[in-house]
């Protein structure tokens, strides 16, 4: 056993904690959804402000503009609206960072402000058809494939409507140089889409691949970091979490005596048993070694105490059945009592290990 001090200061440093919310989000990722840090979202908000400025100058200085649909001071007046809702968007992501309606929402406006340009768009071959890209890429790349899809769907049909609406009552017609305009930007779209769901399958097994141990399948330490971090930001008033720190004892003789490939089996066996003894909410991590951490949200102590109680009669169990010398020592506390986050916890329940380890082993002791 190596001593306390050394798992929490030297596991994280503080860059590694600023890396942390990106890669928290990213833990929870799923292959429809993803969760961009504010950083990222930032950027998508700076870049609709740069396209309000980019959609004025274009409107009410290309010495072109007919009023067809909407005449310049409404159009003006759309593009100030705009700003307004990007504008109170972007104070909602600085306070909500995660909020799916909102990516929905801003998106599908974007949406109806380019068909709006496109329609509006003096050129006959209009320029503006190719922000559609932009909506597309800039919204389907952030927040994964379903709202790429959807990104994608909404585009194609906001430039078909504007385009149909844009030759109603006009002499040319529909010209080759905007149908095939139109037909390429789909080309475009659509093999973005495809390329993307490709780098997305990749990156969500990646993710997957990083925070699981790879010998036992229970999460690793920067994954329970990650969903420690996520579950003490969201622990409401009143409510608790458990931490649990469970080490075996002994279990260098196992090595020993029976090899390392047994000392495996016994760690992935023991693997198993935790998650017999958990619920379907607990989370259950490999934190090194033989060494693993529980988090149990929303647990009296009087029960996390019965769970280590039911893990040590498992072990011991198993260990008959196997005819080897081993059982496990835990040390159990609680946010927000013992900690508020579980770098602090770990230093806590780590030393009620280390007591139970000192008293006889096979024993749990809460901080
Ligand atoms: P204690 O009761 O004090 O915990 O004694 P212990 O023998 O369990 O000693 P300690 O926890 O310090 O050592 C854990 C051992 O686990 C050391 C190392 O050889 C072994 N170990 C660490 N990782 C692995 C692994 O992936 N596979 C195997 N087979 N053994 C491992
Ligand atoms: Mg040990």
């Amino acid at each position: 056993m190596q001593r306390p001090s050394r798992r929490v200061s030297d596991q994280r440093d503080s860059n590694d904690r600023r890396a942390l919310p990106d890669r928290r989000r990213d833990a929870h990722w799923s292959a429809a959804t993803r969760f961009p840090g504010w950083t990222e979202q930032k950027v998508q908000f700076l870049t609709r402000y740069l396209f309000i400025v980019l959609g004025v100058v274009f409107f009410n200085f290309s010495g072109e503009f007919k009023p067809t649909w909407l005449t310049l001071p409404q159009l003006n007046a759309v593009f100030g609206i705009y700003f307004i809702i990007n504008s109170l968007a972007f104070v909602h992501a600085h306070m909500h960072t995660d909020s799916t309606w909102r990516y929905r929402a801003a998106m599908w406006i974007d949406i109806a402000l380019v068909s709006l340009c496109v329609l509006n768009d003096p050129y006959s071959i209009p320029p503006s058809l190719l922000v559609f890209i932009m909506v597309v890429l800039g919204n389907g790349m952030r927040y994964g494939m379903r709202l790429f899809g959807e990104a994608l769907t909404g585009s194609f049909a906001g430039a078909m409507l504007a385009l149909s609406l844009r030759n109603i009552g006009s002499a040319d017609g529909l010209t080759p140089g905007v149908m095939f305009l139109n037909l390429f930007g789909g080309i475009i779209l659509v093999y973005a889409y495809i390329l993307m769901s490709r780098i997305e399958a990749s990156r969500i097994e990646l993710e997957r691949q990083s925070s699981v141990d790879s010998l036992t399948g229970l999460m690793n330490r920067r994954a329970l970091f990650d969903m420690a971090d996520y579950l003490f930001e969201r622990l409401a008033q009143g409510k608790n979490l458990v931490v649990m720190f469970a080490d075996l004892d002994k279990f260098k003789a196992v090595n020993d005596t029976y090899g390392h490939a047994a000392g495996d089996d016994v760690l992935k066996e023991f693997a198993i048993t935790l998650r017999d003894c958990m619920r379907g909410s607990d989370i259950a991590a490999r934190f090194g070694g033989d060494e693993f951490v529980l988090l149990l949200p929303n647990t009296a102590l009087d029960e996390a105490r019965a769970v280590a109680l039911r893990l040590q009669a498992r072990t011991e169990q198993f260990a008959q059945q196997k005819q080897i010398d081993l059982s496990v020592s835990i040390g159990i506390g609680e946010a927000p009592t013992h900690g508020q986050d579980l770098a602090v916890l770990l230093e806590q329940v780590d030393q009620a290990m280390y007591r139970a380890k000192a008293d006889g082993r096979n024993i749990a002791v809460i901080v």
